[in-house]
């Protein structure tokens, strides 16, 4: 699991070169993500600057980390690239596919059954190109990045997207889609849009009930879950610096219900020592002897208001405790405003479970502070009145709270560990409850509550807090309980209050494990055999696309022609097809079966030309593909947005859709389409999204000269016999236009590399 010392520090060496030289071609103070991300240009040392919010950037990061739902197609795409490795050190984490039901072994011995293919594919994939392999059990991706592969000053992206919580150790770490992840690993460059930056300014100290959980959950009501979009938020001052590193990482973690691109904090002493705990003390000499390039300009923190798109500032020794919800994590109530919201909203009050740990807030100080409160509660002998799960978030911070006490300490009140997973934070929950739509009120201290987000029931209200106002809830058992001020009835009658929690930072013992569940790949993987089995359903091997066959598309068919809204979504849905995601034939039966068709204002019906009858889009495509006939899916403005989902654009070039033609796309759906060797074109006058007749007939001419800049000609064959010629637009450059030529970009890498 041994981090890679030489790369940091490689990554440590340029940075003053790369830091200078943007410096100057910016022509101003840098503040600490400008630095890092200047010092993680794919063109090396920068000649031009990148304005924040406009320019599209190449990047090169350091790392990849991937969970297992995400890492099936990532991986899949990955072998197409031909390459023995990977490019970039990359790690494998199972956490989402294990289900709680009554406790930690039970539950993850039958995910071990259950999954048994995947993880057998995801092991054997690891094993044999060079990438780490974090077994079910060891541990919820980000936690496991944060204590092993997390650097200041470093790059990584995640197939996550709370991949940010690596920020809590200064790095830019940033939530991606499976063809991202595939890129970096085949040795691609990262595009991203060069990020608008918040500052947020940190004076005076937590104390008492308020920790860090309550940072993110008083900024998230200050900017609601879209006001983070498109920007890097920077936490500094000198509130931050006495916070601990876990401490920070959950609130870079949160920073995802804020939509941030990621979140990150100055490099410090806290991170230094968090570092050192985990045994990579090396790593804390080499960051201190860069320490100035792991923070901003001092003009920045002098005078952030000058350097930054948005500044907040927050005094923590104001801070209250925060509770979020329900339904949505922005929605910010003050401790002391809370029983108020709850009666006034009628909410139910009688709080029947409340769930601590996740990848958000399972760091030692976390289970000490809540294992303080749940002490008391034996000691001053009142039952917990809620059911009380704890989920921690790696197999070293659950080993080292065993050998501590801290989990009997729960265990004393009723408290079930759950296996070391993402379990009821992602809905991989069997909750037990008489009626399971029945409206009830559960309070977690993970980050996300939209409705079903926990137990799939809509009439759930899920509250986000600290893991100590979590537990100390869990006691009351009921919402209205405000433990800095209510006293509670023990088992002798008599009135007791729960005094402010204790917390330890890092385990004075130190960490400990006996087996942390890593796998390390084989020195040489060339004789691994990667386990697919030919029967699979939730898995396949990928064909590569074919290569363009060099000449105009001629006769093609409308499949589609997308009425308003068309998401990743709508072109590829979520729920039940997640669990095809490593199968792409299989979740191809969900190609945009929510998309409207402009005909006949239905979903999943369209005609099929050659028959003249309606049928669900997939099937009607099928049978355009059995018969050779190529198709054209035509769609409204923005097309695409929603997320960096692949299969949006996998799908339909794997069914034999031959271009997509819209009036405006998502831009990371139209990069995902070009990757994968798809034409996207948008009409060159928009207008002409109306010409398109429902029998039509396409070709697409201009391609044996396709360049950068010049637009192509689509030739319409009305049923009427008349023809209609427009103009197209795109926006391919020249690489990207030898993808579309190659099939895709993979096919470029897989040749470059003999395979
Ligand atoms: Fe995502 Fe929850 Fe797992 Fe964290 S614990 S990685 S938020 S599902």
């Amino acid at each position: 699991m041994a981090f890679d010392l030489d790369m940091i520090k490689g990554v440590y060496a340029r940075m003053e070169e790369r830091i200078n030289a943007a410096r100057q071609v910016v022509g101003r103070p840098l503040t600490q993500a400008e630095k890092i991300l200047y010092s993680h240009l794919w063109e090396g040392t920068a000649t031009t600057p990148y304005e924040r919010g406009k320019a599209y950037v190449d990047f090169a990061p350091d790392r990849v980390a991937m969970q297992d739902a995400t890492a099936q197609m990532a991986l899949l795409q990955f072998m197409q690239a031909g390459r023995p490795q990977v490019a970039v050190p990359s790690t494998v984490h199972c956490d989402h596919l294990i289900q709680a039901e009554v406790g930690a072994e039970k539950d993850l011995e039958i995910a071990k059954n259950r999954n048994k293919e995947v993880y057998d594919f995801l092991a054997s994939v690891s094993n044999k190109y060079g990438i780490g392999f974090w077994k079910p059990g060891a541990g919820i991706i980000h936690q496991v990045v944060l204590e092993n592969y997390a650097f200041p000053g470093g790059m990584m992206i995640g197939t996550d997207s709370h991949t940010p919580n690596a920020g809590g150790l200064g790095m830019i770490a940033i939530g991606v889609g499976g063809a991202d992840a595939s890129d970096v690993m085949s040795g691609l460059a990262w595009e991203l849009k060069m990020p608008r930056l918040i500052g947020v300014k940190l004076t005076g100290k937590l104390s008492g009930w308020t920790s860090a959980k309550d940072v993110i959950l008083w900024v998230a009501g200050q900017l609601t879950v879209k006001g983070g979009t498109g920007y890097v938020v920077e936490y500094f001052g000198e509130g931050a610096e006495s916070m601990s590193c876990t401490g920070k990482g959950t609130i870079c973690n949160m920073g995802a219900e804020i939509g941030a691109t990621t979140s990150l904090f100055t490099y410090d002493d806290k991170m230094a020592d968090y570092l050192r705990s985990t045994e990579r003390a090396d790593i804390a000499d080499a960051a201190d002897e860069v320490r100035t390039h792991l923070r901003a300009d001092e003009e920045v923190y002098e005078n952030p208001e000058e350097y930054y798109d948005q500044v907040i500032h927050l005094d923590l020794s104001t801070l209250e405790p925060h509770i979020n919800g329900p339904f949505t994590p922005d929605l910010a109530w003050p401790l002391s405003k809370f029983a108020q919201a709850v009666r006034e909203n009628n909410w139910p009050e009688r709080l029947e479970v409340g769930l601590i740990g996740s990848c958000t807030n399972s760091s030692y100080e976390d289970m000490t502070r809540a294992a303080s409160v749940a002490g008391q509660a034996s000691k001053k002998n009142i039952k917990a009145k809620a059911e009380f799960t704890i989920t921690p978030g790696s197999e070293m911070v659950r080993f080292t709270a065993e050998r501590d006490g801290i989990l009997d300490t729960f265990e004393k009140i009723g408290g079930v560990v759950l296996a070391n997973a993402c379990g009821p934070c992602i809905g991989q929950w069997a909750r037990h409850m008489d009626d399971p739509s029945r409206k009830n009120s559960i309070i977690t201290s993970f980050n996300r509550n939209f409705a079903k987000r926990n137990d799939g029931n809509i009439s759930t209200h899920a509250f986000v807090a600290s893991p100590e106002i979590v537990t100390a809830f869990a006691i009351a058992g009921d919402l209205t309980f405000n433990p800095m001020k209510d006293s509670l009835t023990n088992e002798d009658g008599q009135n007791v209050m729960l005094d402010e929690p204790k917390g330890i930072e890092l385990p004075i013992q130190g960490f400990e494990v006996e087996d942390a569940g890593y796998q390390s790949p084989a020195e040489d993987g060339s004789q691994v055999q990667v386990a697919v089995d030919p029967d699979s359903d939730r898995l396949q091997l990928l064909d590569p696309f074919k290569e363009w066959e060099g000449t105009d598309l001629l006769g093609l068919k409308l499949l589609i022609k997308a009425k308003g809204k068309c998401t990743t979504d709508h072109i590829s849905m979520a729920g039940p097809w997640l669990k095809y995601r490593g199968h792409l034939d299989n979740i191809s039966n969900n190609m945009l079966i929510g998309a409207i068709n402009y005909f006949n204002d239905k979903s999943n019906s369209v005609k099929n030309q050659l028959s003249g009858e309606y049928g669900e889009v997939p099937a009607t495509q099928r049978i355009y593909k059995a018969e050779g006939i190529g198709t054209v899916v035509v769609g409204d403005e923005n097309y695409g947005e929603g997320s960096s989902r692949e299969h949006a654009a996998m799908e339909p070039r794997h069914l034999g859709v031959r271009a997509i033609l819209v009036k405006s796309f998502a831009r990371i759906h139209e990069t995902n389409l070009k990757k994968q060797g798809m034409l996207a074109l948008t009409f060159a006058s928009p207008s002409d999204y109306e010409k398109v007749l429902e029998d039509d007939t396409i070709d697409i001419k201009g391609l044996t000269s396709f360049a950068p800049g010049s637009p192509l000609t689509v030739v319409l064959h009305h049923a009427d016999g008349t023809t209609e010629d427009i103009l197209v637009n795109h926006t391919y450059n020249a690489q990207q236009i030898e993808w579309f030529k190659a099939g895709s970009a993979l096919n470029i890498i897989r040749r470059s590399v003999g395979a």
